[in-house]
């Protein structure tokens, strides 16, 4: 019987295939009290020898089909292997509890795994998985459990599991394995981030799909929507959805060097790509990003230990202005606080972290720790173009506190000696209503604004991002917010300045049409969605967007502005 479900989409693509039941059961582990000490920790030492030869051959798979950066998470792995606290607490709890070798991994394994999933932030609590994947492998060698041998695939399957590991995802050959769908993970999992490399879609965060499924099941899947249906009722329908997404992917190719152009030849639009580390620069660039919109600089500082140094930013920072030869990089200053935390400082409670202690709030009240960034764009910026960008501005003296503070390090630099670009240009976000309405007063001062959709839509409708319970708030296509945004861009070319957009509204293809009318300048977005992007400019004219865009801004509610869209791109 077909049954349909709906899940995460975290990795593009369209497939319909026979299951493949990866249904490991969880390994159990006995309180035997082993009968001879030295030998447990024997066997500990040499699983952990063993577990590491596997993490180096996967190195070195996942470097020939992934790319030095993403193969580096088995070196992670591997370290975690070599950290010589955990070793030191297996000995002990053999030692001094008498543990079998499997016990004594497993107590601390989930010690480590409960501290990184009580963490409010999502980047630390996959790092939870990470210890999953490595201490499973090493319990399996200490009680002599074979691993599911998931690179022997040799037939076209979706593999349903309750979640990969990045071990296992490395190993996926996409010639055959044409998706997976879990029951659990979120799209900044590794296996995601893997899948979308490898060009595997995959749907996760299930939640029941590994029980729902049986043996010789067919199921097809939508990485994009997270649509998936268990042995379909339509294949027919499936199988040319499959097909029309192949195609237009190798369409979509062929405008990998092409300019950005409307159907009517109007040149002035730009499409960037959204980073999050020096990694992703090189696919914003193999998708034909014409620069980098949001470089969300706050990643340095989640996965380190202490506060990035000057000198440390500097050189990631410089990287990609390198990288990105010629064309613009805008790196946003710290934005943390509300849901993106760090290990190794401590917010103050509040009741409404996202109204709260955050981003350029933190950054102007701890001038220490912004100086290090601010002097480190600085000296980025005289390898490139570069624009600072700094987010959460709600009034105009926050803006002219940050501007005036980077004028003063860019002083101090040139007094030391030190180059700063000269075409540096120093924006803002536009994330917070108040700064929308206001729009024509700070484009006196700010070179460009980005408008922060993710949090514009949240605040002007008072619907938590993250919450499942009001997603029905979350209405990019409601007039509010396209007025909000009319009064941006207005606001900005009133004083000939330019407006970008780095919000996921900026990569939708039905925002584009309106977006364009509105006379946005600038789209950044995840650089898979902007060759869809440059497809869709193209088939569009300057004067059927603007009449679009007249029409949808007197609309009374979001249902009559989509209606509007999509009778524009019908046939298109
Ligand atoms: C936004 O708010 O739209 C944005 C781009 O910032 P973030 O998603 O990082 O809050
Ligand atoms: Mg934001």
């Amino acid at each position: 019987m077909s049954k349909k479900m709906s899940g995460i989409g975290a990795s593009n693509g369209i497939s319909i295939a026979k299951v493949y039941i990866l249904d490991e059961q969880p390994i159990k582990i006995s309180k035997e009290i082993p009968k001879n000490i030295e030998s447990e920790l024997t066997l500990i030492t040499s699983s952990i020898v063993k577990a590491k030869t596997d993490l180096e051959n996967l190195q070195v798979i996942a470097k020939e089909k992934l790319g030095e950066e993403k193969a580096a998470i088995f070196e992670a792995h591997a370290s975690i292997l070599e950290d010589p606290a955990m070793a030191e607490e297996f000995t002990a709890l053999v030692k001094e509890k008498n543990y079998n070798a499997a016990r004594a991994i497993k107590e601390v394994a989930d010690k480590y795994m409960s501290m990184f999933e009580a963490m409010d932030d999502d980047y630390f609590k996959e790092r939870a998985a990470d210890i999953k994947d490595v201490t499973e492998r090493l319990i399996r060698y200490v009680l002599n459990i074979p691993l599911a041998d998931l690179a022997t695939i040799n037939e076209e399957v979706i593999i349903v599991a309750e979640d990969l590991t990045p071990s296992q995802t490395a190993q996926l050959n996409p010639k055959f394995v044409k998706g997976f769908a879990c029951n659990i993970g979120g799209r900044t999992s590794h296996a995601a981030i893997m899948a979308r490399s490898l060009e595997i879609p995959a749907v996760l965060g299930l939640k029941t799909i590994l029980h729902d499924v049986k043996d010789k099941d067919v199921l097809a899947m939508n990485g994009e929507t997270g649509d998936v249906e268990i042995n379909p009722s339509d294949k027919n329908k499936w199988k040319k959805l499959a097909e029309n997404f192949e195609k237009e992917k190798e369409e979509l190719k062929k405008l990998k060097d092409k300019p950005t152009l409307t159907k009517d030849g109007f040149d002035g639009f730009v499409l960037e790509g959204n980073i999050g580390s020096p990694k992703d620069v090189e696919s914003v660039l193999e998708n034909g990003g014409e620069g980098i919109g949001l470089f969300r600089s706050e990643f340095l500082y989640m996965d380190n230990d202490h506060f990035p140094t000057e000198e440390e930013q500097f050189i990631s920072y410089k990287k990609v202005v390198e990288e990105m030869k010629g064309k613009i990089t805008i790196i946003r200053t710290l934005d943390i606080g509300g849901d993106k935390k760090l290990s190794y400082f401590s917010f103050p409670h509040e009741m409404n972290p996202f109204l709260g202690y955050r981003a350029i709030r933190f950054t102007l009240d701890r001038k220490d720790i912004f100086r290090d960034q601010i002097r480190a764009l600085l000296r980025a910026s005289a390898f490139g173009p570069v624009g600072i960008m700094f987010p959460m501005i709600a009034t105009i003296d926050e803006f002219l506190a940050a501007k005036k503070f980077t004028l003063e390090c860019k002083a101090e630099l040139t007094k030391e000696g030190h180059k700063v670009g000269k075409d540096l240009q120093i924006g803002m976000m536009v994330e917070i209503p108040a700064a929308a309405v206001n729009a024509d007063n700070f484009a006196k001062h700010a070179d460009f604004f980005s408008v922060g959709t993710n949090d514009l839509i949240q605040y002007t409708m008072a619907a938590d991002r993250m919450s499942e319970n009001v997603t029905y708030l979350y209405q990019p296509y409601n007039p509010s917010i396209l007025r909000l945004l009319k009064m941006t861009i207005d606001g900005a070319h009133k004083h000939g300045k330019w407006a970008g957009m780095c919000g996921e509204m900026a990569g939708e293809p039905d925002a584009l049409p309106l977006l364009m009318g509105l006379g946005l300048d600038a789209y950044s977005m995840s650089a898979t969605s902007i060759l869809k992007a440059r497809s869709i400019m193209s088939k569009l004219t300057l004067k059927e967007t603007q009449q679009l865009a007249t029409k949808a801004l007197e609309c009374e509610n979001s249902d009559q502005v989509l209606k509007l869209v999509k009778a524009v791109m019908k046939d298109k």
